[in-house]
């Protein structure tokens, strides 16, 4: 199965993506990931891609789909896979289009209450790649997975998350129409609890 999980950032897409990517035993690909990885070793595209994911913009067009085309030739993807943050353009989508063939469009429905609500209060574990948020933490500042010492990402900090959001209502969100007119489109609430959210989405996957 090809899936695209679509809906604004902090909606629980790659939450959902990773559960589900176990579950099926195919990809989650995860363009945010890939580029964060890119940075960290410091490659030539990595060192690009910065200073868009640093301000909350978006990465060039032709760099993400490059990244997504070369990305999918891995034997891993054969037997299908997850796209977590990918398409975010018409011209993304468009691009996809022509080299994939996707069989669900999975939109996570968030208001921009609870998604300012969840960013601001994100930390990751830069050591275990783990996500947590500071209500469920007993000290924000450690790792409860491996004890490693938690930081919040850049573009987590609160102008960059309006930035974000108004980026995806602009750009991406108009997303949900090409795919609603493609007849591929589910869309599932991402508000209520996390395992709430996840049945709902095997409910909508027809996954038993
Ligand atoms: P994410 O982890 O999916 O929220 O992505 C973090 C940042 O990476 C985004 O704010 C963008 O700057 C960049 N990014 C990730 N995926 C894409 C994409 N499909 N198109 C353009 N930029 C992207």
């Amino acid at each position: 199965m090809n899936l695209i999980f679509l809906g604004p950032p902090g909606a629980g897409k790659g939450t959902h993506a990773s559960k589900l990517s176990q579950q099926l035993s195919i990809p989650q690909i995860s363009t945010g990931d890939m580029l964060r990885s890119a940075l960290r070793e410091q490659t030539t595209l990595g060192l690009e891609a910065k200073k868009f994911m640093d301000a909350g913009e978006l990465v060039p067009d032709g760099v993400i789909i490059g990244m997504v085309k070369e990305r999918l030739k891995a034997p891993d993807a054969r037997k299908g896979y997850i796209f977590d943050g990918f398409p975010r353009t018409a011209a993304q989508a468009e691009a996809l289009g022509a080299f994939a063939k996707i069989d669900v469009v999975l939109n996570l429905m968030v208001s921009d209450e609870v998604i300012i609500r969840r960013l601001s209060g994100r930390r990751v574990c830069p050591a275990c790649n783990g996500t947590f948020h500071i209500t469920f933490l007993k000290d924000e500042k450690v790792c409860p997975t491996c004890g490693a010492a938690l930081i919040q990402r850049k573009d987590d900090e609160p102008e960059t998350i309006l930035n974000r959001l108004s980026v995806y209502r602009r750009q991406t969100e108009p997303l949900i129409n090409y795919y609603q007119q493609q007849g591929l489109l589910r869309s599932v609430d991402g508000e209520g609890f996390v395992d709430d959210n996840y049945t709902a989405i095997l409910t909508a996957l027809d996954i038993k």
